[in-house]
């Protein structure tokens, strides 16, 4: 099996996606793991009654890696391999033996709430087991580990630890992610982290390259039908692609996909609404019927993959099962593992983590780069579960869009890994084959 690879052509599909934030949109990662780590502090201090002491607290960069997995009742963070064993682990702060390991989650150092998710990421993504876990997949939910971990140790100090099995952290903690996300706190000016954003938005977005605008007009060009699809609200998703795109971010894709609620947007069938263009409003009662055709050049909200493929097939004058889509995004399980799984995508996965590897001069480094947790690829000479994610789901693995952007669109990117991880695979998964359930297609020898 080492002999085969993959690649990446882009003139074999029709309709060509994009992800915003962590894709076409970069953020820079110092100021923004600062300013989220800030605000679920201060969130769990003035509303959940934890001691003022947590906001003397500091942000180790080290401790952050995107992609961690959270066991709430049990106070502890875990780095998972692609078998859903555990490779490293801590209990708030502190790193875990690998006697400690075994103690709490037996010599094969499972829980199997992670087995679970590792079989069917969207069978805990709802429902009891999201009350006890969270994995942490992109840079919006990276700094909560430092916090989760630092409300941890606190609790010990003053209630004692050992053993326990009902921390309370992790609900209080996804009350604080909430309040800053939720789509209503950027219009209420309640959240800090939208606060800060629209303040001073040139702070946390990075612009994208002219490069990659120019690539996005190609493609167009050649007949692609292009769409972004982003979980934000029309709004925020306003500001933040203001900065990275351009004013006229909109006139860049043929359809515009907002507030998606992204995996379901790929496995269910609810209504797109409409958005008033002028105010970056969704209108409410504005759904439109399951049936209709959207129009392009046109902002919607929430909606269904099925109805926007079927669009761009008429557009395109084929059957939707003729028109082949290809996704670009960051989130390993919204924006790869669910499109191809569930529905007939291919999808090149974004890893900044790649930059560490391919830049010795990389500006987030000292983000990314961690020695309490290892690689995000792998452990010793263990795959991790990303990994495993990328090899079987991913046609490709880059470190972002100017990767892609730099080449014309008719050349062909050709993997020397069966893994997908372009231009070169971290070292030690060189000659690894971790493609045992691929699901994509054009793998060749
Ligand atoms: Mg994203």
């Amino acid at each position: 099996m080492n002999s085969l690879r993959k690649e990446l052509d882009l003139m074999v599909y029709d309709i060509i996606g994009f992800d915003l934030d962590g894709t076409l949109l970069r953020y820079d990662l110092f100021e923004m793991s600062m300013l989220i780590y800030d605000a679920l502090k201060q969130y769990l201090v003035e509303n959940k009654n934890y001691p003022p002491e947590l906001l003397e607290q500091k942000l180790d960069m080290d401790f952050l890696q995107k992609g961690l997995m959270l066991d709430g009742s049990r106070g502890n963070i875990l780095k998972l391999s692609n078998e859903a064993s555990i490779l490293r682990a801590s209990h708030g702060t502190r790193r875990l033996s690998d006697e400690e390991i075994v103690a709490i989650y037996g010599n094969e150092r499972r829980w199997d709430v992670a087995t679970a998710f590792c079989n069917d990421p969207l069978s805990t993504w709802n429902g009891p087991a999201s009350n006890q876990m969270r994995t942490l997949l992109d840079y919006f939910d990276m700094p909560s580990a430092m916090v989760f971990a630092q409300a941890v140790d606190i609790v010990d100090k003053d209630e004692g630890g050992g053993g326990r099995r009902d921390y309370k952290v992790w609900p209080d903690l996804l009350d604080a992610l909430m309040h800053n996300y939720t789509r209503d706190n950027f219009a209420n000016d309640q959240s800090l982290y939208f606060k800060a954003m629209r303040a001073e938005p040139q702070r946390y977005v990075l612009p994208s390259s002219g490069k990659l605008l120019e690539w996005l007009q190609q493609l167009r060009a050649m007949g692609k039908k292009t769409f972004l699809l982003t979980g934000s609200n029309i709004d925020f998703a306003n500001l933040t692609a203001t900065h990275a795109l351009g004013p006229d971010w909109q006139h860049q894709f043929d359809f515009i996909g907002t507030y998606a609620k992204k995996p379901g947007f790929f496995t269910q069938q609810r209504p797109f609404l409409r958005v008033d263009e002028e105010a970056k409003q969704e209108l409410p009662g504005s759904e439109i019927s399951l049936q209709t055709d959207l129009q392009a050049g046109h902002i919607y909200s929430q909606g269904n993959w099925h109805q926007l493929h079927q669009t761009m097939a008429k557009l395109l004058g084929k059957d939707a099962s003729n028109a082949r889509a290809l996704y670009f995004g960051d989130n390993i399980i919204q924006d790869i593992y669910t499109p191809v799984k569930h529905r007939d995508f291919d999808t090149v996965a974004i890893a900044e983590e790649l930059f560490l590897l391919e830049q010795s001069d990389y500006q987030f480094r000292s983000v990314l780069n961690s020695k309490f947790w290892d690689s995000y690829f792998i452990s010793g000479n263990t795959p991790t579960i990303w990994s495993g994610f990328i090899a079987n789901y991913a046609q490709l693995c880059v470190s972002s869009m100017d990767q892609i952007a730099q080449k014309s669109p008719q050349e062909r990117f050709i993997c020397t890994n069966v893994n997908g991880f372009y231009p070169a695979p971290p070292e030690q998964l060189e000659y690894s084959n971790l493609t045992s359930s691929w699901h994509g297609g054009n793998v060749g020898a």
